[in-house]
């Protein structure tokens, strides 16, 4: 009897240590990667090919996990990018990180299938489906496959980003104004995301001016970081010389990862910030009991809670510091020139 307990638990011991150990091996990166949000889990993900909220419609080969993967030394310059952003109330939020060579194929295949739905046309309004590979929108290779690129953009912490895609709902097509466009939960850029059209060029006339203070603010921060953005996508930066090499190895979904921030709240609690409009640094306070239940949430980190912004009283060291004068607002302007494009 005793000796057949030990036995199992000898047994129980060695499979415990045999599902840790595949456990860390699955969870670990090849070529200097890393997650995302295991760098920063402030920044906003949409990993928008994990899903089928994409022109393609439903999740793209490779993409396993709803993860942003990236090159590390481009996770630590996205992390300086947020810190900065965070003095506005704005964060990034990432559309696309690492793409593996598998989903590149099937983008292509996708591209060349024949078939157009309406859905799809919401994507390219003005073009057909063939015409993406000659204009540019779609290549056999990508920048992305290595590491070093990503599409992104900004969210504005204080507005309302509550409303969600339906897939369902016949939404207008990509350059259409951001009250009949599909919600991206972001600030207006003119277009959505993955939209192929000229409106979507980085410097396009045809966009308003606080769209295009938008799109001048996202490419300033960017640029001060080393990030190259391409000019016929707004969404669209790469860092030079942080990836050659295309890799394929699948997005899979990890055991134990970080909450991946994909809420109207991507900041810890406590943070504080300083307000434009009063000069006075505001702390990110937790939702009250009342308001999660008001909520039926059962996290304060849940989405459709949004965090409150407080004045920060009794610190007068940190109120006398000027917000003003130090930090950047969104009146920031890149001259168009500094636009530099790359292959997507
Ligand atoms: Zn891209």
């Amino acid at each position: 009897m005793t000796i057949g307990m030990g036995l199992v638990k000898a047994i129980v011991v060695v499979l415990v240590v045999i599902v840790s150990v595949s456990g860390a091996l699955a969870q670990a990166l090849p070529g200097g990667f890393a997650y995302l949000s295991d760098v920063d889990p402030t920044i906003l993900q949409d990993i928008r090919y994990a899903g089928a909220n994409n022109f393609v419609g439903r999740p793209l080969a490779g993409y396993g996990a709803r993860e942003c993967v990236v090159k590390r030394e481009v996770g630590l310059a996205l992390k300086a990018i947020q810190r900065e952003l965070v003095t506005l109330k704005l964060s990034l939020k990432m559309f696309d990180c690492y793409r593996p060579e598998r989903a590149v194929a099937d983008m292509v295949a996708w591209a060349e299938n024949g078939r157009e739905t309406t859905a799809e046309h919401r994507y390219n309004p003005a073009f057909r489906k063939a015409d993406l590979f000659r204009l540019g929108y779609i290549a056999t290779h990508s920048q992305h496959s290595t590491g070093a690129a990503l599409d992104l953009t900004l969210v504005d912490l204080t507005a309302d980003n509550s409303a969600a895609f339906d897939p369902t709902k016949a939404y207008a097509d990509c350059t259409a104004p951001v009250e009949a466009r599909a919600p991206e939960g972001s600030v207006d850029m003119g277009t959505g995301y993955d939209c192929s059209d000229v409106k979507a060029h980085t410097a396009s006339s045809l966009i308003t001016p606080a769209q295009r203070r938008w799109r001048n603010l996202l490419v300033a921060a960017m640029a001060r970081q080393g990030f190259a953005n391409y000019s016929k996508e707004w969404w669209h930066f790469s860092l030079p010389g942080a990836g050659a090499q295309a890799y394929d190895f699948p997005i899979a979904r990890r055991l134990h990862s970080q909450p991946t921030r994909s809420s109207t709240n991507p900041l810890r609690f406590g943070t504080s910030i300083c307000s434009r409009s009063t000069g006075r640094w505001l702390t990110l306070s937790r939702p009250t009991a009342a308001r999660r239940r008001r909520k039926n949430c059962r996290s304060s980190a849940s989405i459709g809670v949004r965090p409150r912004w407080r004045n920060e009283a009794g610190s007068p060291t940190r109120t006398h510091r000027s917000c003003g004068r130090s930090t950047p607002t969104a009146t920031v302007v890149t001259k168009s020139s500094s636009i530099r494009p790359i292959t997507s």
